[in-house]
């Protein structure tokens, strides 16, 4: 898919979702992306939203809370906010190719996450991705930033087992090791996995709206001075977020509980999906709802259209940026999939398929 008909396709979307707002109101509409961009933010804070005021009060707690969030070491680590986690990413990539020439980019499943390829695009850089430990172990030298996805857009976790030898690998080539964990942070925590950080990674990117309440912002933990480094370059730019953006944050970290996640695991793991084999689908559980992978992408964008116009069901699919997976995700960790049953859910996607 070509990036303009990527735009049309969200232009769509986002008109038949303004349409529906419209004419019946929110409770129309079932996010059930799991990135439903939460922006709670308290009364004491939402006075503090000033350029220079929010932040000296916002940073502070981000980096607590966040140190907190991602098993940090106040004495080693460091944590800061951008806009995106493609932006934390950018401002990573654009620091660190100062240094190494090649990215070598081991993923539970390929595709990665298009904002690395892209980034190492525009400064240069040599990149690699693969989901094969050999061929990733025999690509990194001295040379090398490497960079480990959590966790797949389609919720596919990397293994403590290959994290672990990787990391330790790459150290012994001082090689820096940056963690891909937009939603890896919290997905393999219900799996009872090891923290980024505290496996040894010296970088760890996770984003405040993936299985979490909060806006969709990139919150980057790691070594101190790769970090400060990183959010100095990102600044330059405009990469780092603003008081509004990190009061929401400061918030989010502070509510996140990892309860309601293993509900929507429960949940995912009792639904039943034998009526997706009739039809022939390619459909798999994930930790937290399940994706349907065929047919075509095409007839999963029109599926995925059809889902949000006739039942008001959001997927990443029809409303995701360019460049998103197009396998039709359904996550239970979304706030409105508590109000419409797994009958439901399945019966719209078969509908929507015919
Ligand atoms: C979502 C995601 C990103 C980018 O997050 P944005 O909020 O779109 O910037 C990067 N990497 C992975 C693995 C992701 O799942």
């Amino acid at each position: 898919m070509d990036s303009l008909s990527e735009l049309n396709r969200v232009n769509t979307a986002r008109e038949i979702l303004r349409k529906k707002i419209n004419d019946t109101g929110r409770t129309s509409i079932y996010d059930l992306t799991g990135l439903c961009g939460g922006f709670e933010i308290c009364e004491e804070h939402l006075k503090l939203i000033e350029t220079y005021v929010g932040p000296a009060i916002f940073s502070e707690k981000i980096t607590n809370a966040g140190l907190n969030h991602l098993s940090g070491n106040s004495e080693i680590h460091n944590v800061v906010c951008f806009n995106r986690t493609s932006s934390a990413i950018l401002s990573t990539i654009m620091a660190l190719s100062k240094s190494f020439k090649k990215l070598v980019h081991y993923v539970p499943e390929k595709p990665a996450h298009p904002s690395i390829p892209r980034s190492c695009g525009i400064f240069g850089m040599e990149y690699f991705e693969s989901d094969s430990l050999e061929e990733i172990i025999s690509k990194i030298d001295e040379n090398t930033l490497t960079v480990i996805t959590g966790a797949t857009m389609d919720h596919r976790i990397v293994s403590d087992e290959i994290a672990g030898k990787i990391i330790s690998y790459a150290k012994s080539k001082n090689s820096p090791v940056f963690f891909d964990d937009a939603s890896g942070a919290r997905l393999r925590r219900l799996y009872g996995k090891f923290p980024a950080l505290e496996m040894g990674a010296d970088l760890v990117v996770t984003s405040m709206d993936k299985l979490m309440e909060g806006p969709r912002a990139g919150l980057l933990g790691g070594n101190k001075n790769l970090v400060d480094q990183i959010y100095s370059e990102g600044m330059k730019f405009g990469l780092e977020a603003q008081a509004p953006i990190m009061a929401a944050v400061v918030t989010a970290l502070e509510n996140f509980d990892l309860n309601t996640l293993k509900n929507a695991f429960e949940r995912a793991e009792k639904i039943d999906l034998a009526c997706f084999e009739a039809e022939k689908l390619d459909y798999e559980k994930t930790p937290t709802g399940f994706i349907i992978k065929n047919p075509s992408e095409e007839k999963l964008i029109e599926t995925a259209l059809k889902l949000l116009e006739n039942y008001g069901i959001v997927t990443i699919t029809a409303a995701g940026m360019p460049g998103a997976s197009k396998n039709i995700r359904i996550d239970f960790c979304s706030k409105d999939a508590e109000r419409i049953s797994n009958e439901e859910i399945i019966n719209a996607i078969l509908n929507s398929l015919k």
